[in-house]
């Protein structure tokens, strides 16, 4: 008994030095040399710094790690990847099954979400759609330490002085008691809670709604909904706006137009024939208003006007199909109709073949917004000036 009581003893001791992390001594002289100097610099006190770094090891298992203080390969963007379509991005199955569970959101918090749309002046539907895009109205699984995450890629990852100052935040937050270290919970890349807020985000945006004093953005769904309400609103949210309209853009408008630094009133694309799709006018308080051209697929899509409020959604995530996907999931809250415009299956092409394409434009003189393989509204009107210099009627997309 008391011999194989040893054998474990042994054993256990054996494996857990085996276990130590390689990095391990190193990461705790950066705690201790870097971020706790600079942690208590900023105010967090001796013993949440104690209680929160206490044995802390780097997870060497996240994506996109480089190695110790950023010495050692930065990780391949693979351009190999296929580029996601937007054909794919925008199927109907994605928004149905969205549908019907944000609208029992809405029923459960009718009167919250009044409260919420009159404190900052963003509809509900916005603020629903942004969470079904976070998290799947916080059902989704966001399983990392947001502390060991954060700590992990200020050592050794991408951004480090970004991640570090991310990291003290995250400290903060535990300071100020809003979360407990075993709830703070984030994405491997360090975005926390339901509205996937970065803890430099929670310091700004985060609000308490339901006045437990505490902003919760893990566990409370109306601290949820209130916390992206004002980081809309803190943006810029144009209050009492639509973020857009899917229209019929007549051939005479080219597709070279698109883009928010070619905005005119609505009433000048009016002029042009721009109609809505649904056959109705655009409502009386927009149209005098400005708003421009939407292609997120080229003349293979549907197409929008877009409005100031469009690239407020954009301020949380940089990204035309994102945008797009929570103004058109907002409407259809409400009659669920899908596009009325078809997106066409285009051309199966890589990050890599984007990026080539890109750099031949650049190499005659268009603006793409930098060769990064991604297909941005730049990139879409340079295609299409560069088809109608070739004198083809231009669609602005790859084809
Ligand atoms: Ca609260």
């Amino acid at each position: 008994m008391i011999r194989r009581l040893l054998v474990a003893l042994g054993f256990s001791l054996v494996s857990s030095l085996a276990f130590a992390g390689p990095h391990d001594a190193e990461f705790q002289r950066y705690l201790t040399n870097e971020v706790i100097p600079a942690a208590k610099a900023q105010g967090i006190s001796d013993s949440v710094l104690k209680r929160e770094l206490s044995g802390l090891t780097p997870n060497t298992k996240l994506p996109g790690l480089i190695g110790p203080y950023g010495k050692g390969n930065p990780p391949k963007v693979n351009f190999q990847a296929e580029f996601r379509a937007p054909a794919n991005y925008f199927r109907e199955s994605q928004f149905n099954a969205l549908v019907g569970p944000g609208r029992a959101l809405m029923n459960k918090h009718a009167r919250t979400l009044a409260k919420i749309e009159a404190t900052y002046g963003v509809p509900k539907g916005i603020i629903l759609a942004i969470w079904a895009r976070e998290s799947g109205y916080g059902g989704a699984k966001i399983p990392h330490d947001a502390v060991e995450v954060l700590a992990t890629r200020a050592f050794m990852g991408e951004r480090r002085d970004f991640f570090k100052q991310e990291l003290i935040s995250a400290l903060k937050i535990l300071q100020d008691g809003h979360i407990s270290r075993s709830s703070m919970k984030s994405s491997w890349g360090g975005a926390m809670g339901q509205p996937q807020f970065m803890p430099s985000s929670f310091l700004k945006y985060a609000v308490d709604f339901d006045g437990d004093g505490r902003r919760d953005i893990w566990r409370s769904e109306i601290d949820t909904m209130a916390s992206i309400a004002n980081y809309l609103s803190l943006h810029g949210w144009v209050k009492g706006r639509e973020w857009g309209f899917e229209i019929n853009l007549p051939n005479s408008v080219s597709c070279t137009r698109e883009g928010p630094d070619n905005r005119q009133p609505i009433s000048a694309f009016v002029g042009e024939g721009v109609t809505r799709v649904s056959g109705r006018p655009f409502p009386s308080n927009e149209v005098n208003q400005p708003g421009n051209i939407l292609l997120p697929a080229g003349r293979y899509g549907p197409a929008f006007i877009a409005t100031e409020n469009f690239y407020v959604i954009k301020e949380y995530n940089e990204s035309d199909a994102y945008a797009l996907f929570v103004g058109h999931l907002a409407d259809r809250y409400g009659s669920n109709s899908g596009f009325v415009g078809e997106w066409k299956p285009t051309k199966a092409t890589t990050r890599g073949a984007v990026r080539t394409l890109q750099q031949k434009l650049e190499a005659k003189g268009h603006d793409v917004g930098g060769a990064d393989g991604l297909i941005g509204f730049k990139t879409r009107r340079s295609i299409g000036k560069d088809q109608e210099a070739g004198g083809y009627f231009a669609t602005c997309w790859i084809g």
